[in-house]
């Protein structure tokens, strides 16, 4: 495996890959990885000839009051995890080789897409992820890109951004990775105590109580939703949101329609912890 820590070096390295006639597909992270990481490497591997992977914790898509300083770094570890799963390339960049000089005469606006779900409680979270993965795209330059349905607007934002600045990159969905007990795996799952982990499963079982009503015939599901929302507060969240979307406009939906497709969605803090977890259903 190739560590690259330098725009230059990478360019250089997938130029080389390219000229073999070797196809690249590309799986971006911001490290401290795990099984789910794991899983798109996999889907990445299915994809491609060879695997980049990007360890970066992105500066760009945390709030001013989030956890981008308490974020869980241990690169060694992750750079031992790709070598054990066959990653070709390694990059590593720092903030200086992402963001220079630090002066910006552009920004990236994202509308409609992020006004609810993630975009709507975090204010300028997309505008970084999608100013990054763009550097990202552009500095790869990769024939596919692997993204989990965990962070499902995000698939959805990455996806427009590609029609919209004709990247030439196909992007690929991976289901989410889970513990034993539901629980959708996640860097941040690493700040919850012993008794915030008992609880945290509660999020995916909320869902999956409103999928199995759905799947029995509810269409106007606010009730049900509000019911769950009631009993996640009462084990000890603190609730963002539990909803159903539009799969194409990210947008609330109260009345569902058979023959389309919806995002079942919420977000919920334990303590500090943002848990955020989905499910796509297609009616
Ligand atoms: P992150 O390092 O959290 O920015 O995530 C990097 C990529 O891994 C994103 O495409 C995430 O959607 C994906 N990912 C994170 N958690 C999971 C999971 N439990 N299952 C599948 N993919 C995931």
């Amino acid at each position: 495996m190739i560590q690259c820590k330098t725009i230059e070096e990478i360019r250089k390295q997938v130029r080389h890959l390219k000229k073999e006639g070797k196809t690249v597909a590309f799986v971006p992270t911001m490290g401290a990885l795990h099984k789910g990481h794991l899983s798109l490497i996999r889907s990445a591997k299915a994809h491609a000839d060879e695997v980049v992977v990007s360890i970066y914790v992105n500066p760009e898509q945390f709030g001013p009051n989030e956890d981008f300083e308490d974020y869980p770094r241990q690169l060694e570890n992750d750079i031992r995890s790709c070598e054990n799963e066959d990653v070709t390339i390694v990059f590593t960049p720092n903030d200086e080789i992402m963001y220079g000089s630090g002066k910006k005469f552009l920004s990236i606006q994202v509308h409609e897409l992020n006004e609810y779900m993630d975009g709507g409680s975090r204010p300028g979270f997309f505008e970084g992820i999608v100013l990054v993965v763009n550097k990202l795209f552009n500095i790869v330059e990769p024939d596919f890109a692997v993204f989990g349905q965990k962070d499902i607007q995000q698939v959805q934002i990455i996806r427009q951004m590609v029609e919209e600045f004709n990247h030439a990159v196909k992007i690929v969905t991976a289901p989410t990775e889970r513990a034993e007990d539901g629980l959708a795996l996640s860097s941040r799952n690493a700040y919850l105590n012993r008794e915030q982990r008992i609880v945290a499963p509660y999020l995916y079982s909320a869902l999956k109580r409103v999928e199995e009503k759905i799947r029995n015939g509810l269409l106007e599901p606010k009730a049900m939703l509000n019911k769950q929302q009631k009993e996640l507060k009462a084990k000890g969240f603190e609730n963002d949101y539990l909803n159903m979307f539009s799969y194409e406009t990210m947008k609330p939906v109260g009345k569902l329609e058979k023959g389309k497709t919806y995002i079942l969605a919420g977000a919920a803090y334990l303590g500090k912890t943002r848990l955020i977890d989905n499910i796509i259903l297609d009616l």
